[in-house]
């Protein structure tokens, strides 16, 4: 087919189109440099230029304070799991997790490798259907740090709230949300997230960190996993991923223009309203998240007949909508609609989902 589809997946995902454009245009020969920025030298003028534009468009769209470090490190989310407690377990080798979903325990999983891992809150009695309050008593006082999950990609929840943890610094995964709302990132240690959602092609991780927690990895954690090599030399103590750094930037450029994260944050609870109301209504489809708990970028739901959910995502398919099976491990359907998914496509999703009720009454 030549028409683009409406891509629902959850990362990779759909990127704005405008900024899809604009890379093709310069792709072979980036704004008449005569090289792509696929061979171009990451020490060259120009990849300088990107790289230092794309953070500070970054850091103007999410007001990232001076005293805060930007770092695009290879790896995606999964190698923050590992870099968090190497770098942030200076002190007593403490650190307490919040479970919320399957990348949250990952995380989780991934630190006690390397320390005293508490788990003070966790959903997964119910399927993680919720997020647990949690209060700055239930941390250790000596805790190193706090890990949230803020958004989780699979589960469809959203923290309703940053937990206060006092003095003890917060390590927020931020990798489904990103850039679809305003954060404080005053009140973060460090915000991390995987790009391949809401920001570019994957292959880098975006880390956003304070820089009083910069410098603590021990002697034997390898180079690249020192988030102060990264921090000391800009992002370019090695080769990095270039493409994906340059991808990045455009779509920081493209928020920008369109209004900053405010206006995608609008058109996001716009569109994430209009498919739950019609979900809640529906007598056929189901979303099991609690209401307060509802992610704006993930939204899961089934009919309760796993047979019935299979036929949904095909037919769903064959009619340019696609990717809407729920992660492997859960089944069911799940909408992702990042910051790139128009109104348009949520419309043809509500529209499709009206026809294959009637069919399948
Ligand atoms: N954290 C969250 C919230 C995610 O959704 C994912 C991936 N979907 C990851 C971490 C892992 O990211 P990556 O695949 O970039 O390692």
């Amino acid at each position: 087919s030549n028409e683009r589809a409406y891509n629902f997946s959850a990362g990779p995902s759909m990127l704005p189109l405008p900024v899809i454009e604009d890379v093709a245009a310069n792709l072979a020969n980036y704004k008449g440099c005569g090289e792509s920025v696929m061979e171009m030298s990451h020490r060259s003028a120009e990849f300088k230029a990107i790289l230092a534009d794309a953070e500070q468009n970054l850091r103007d769209i999410m007001n990232i304070p001076d005293n805060y470090k930007v770092m695009f490190i290879q790896g995606g989310g999964t190698l923050q799991f590992a870099m968090v407690p190497l770098n942030l377990l200076r002190k007593s080798g403490k650190a307490d997790y919040v479970i919320t979903g399957t990348w949250a325990k990952k995380a989780a999983k991934e630190a006690e490798k390397f320390g005293d891992i508490k788990i003070v809150a966790s959903s997964e009695d119910s399927t993680f259907s919720y997020i647990p309050k949690v209060n700055r008593e239930d941390f250790r006082p000596d805790a190193d740090y706090v890990h949230i999950t803020l958004n989780n990609t699979i589960y469809g929840t959203h923290y309703p709230y940053i937990p206060d943890t006092g003095d003890i610094p917060l390590v927020a995964d931020m990798s489904s949300c990103i850039l679809s709302e305003e954060i404080d990132v005053t009140k973060f240690g460090l915000i991390y997230a995987g790009v391949q959602k809401n920001v570019a092609p994957s292959g880098i991780a975006v880390a956003i960190m304070r820089e009083d927690l910069i410098g603590f990895a021990k002697e034997n954690v390898p180079t690249y996993l020192d988030y102060k090599i990264h921090a000391d030399n800009g992002s370019t103590y090695n080769t990095p991923n270039c493409f994906s750094i340059y991808v990045a930037g455009e779509v920081f450029k493209y928020i920008k223009d369109m209004g900053g994260v405010p206006a995608m944050h609008k058109l996001d609870v716009e569109k994430a309203d209009k498919l739950y109301d019609y979900i809640d209504a529906s007598s056929l489809y189901n979303c099991p998240v609690n209401k307060e708990d509802r992610s704006l970028m993930n939204v899961v739901f089934v009919t309760g007949n796993p047979d019935l959910d299979k036929k949904f995502v095909a037919e769903a398919k064959a009619a340019n909508l696609h990717n809407l099976g729920g992660h492997r491990s859960i089944g069911g359907m799940r909408a992702s609609i990042y910051n790139a998914m128009p109104m348009e496509g949520v419309d043809a999703l509500i529209d499709f989902m009206k026809k294959f009720e009637e069919e399948n009454k």
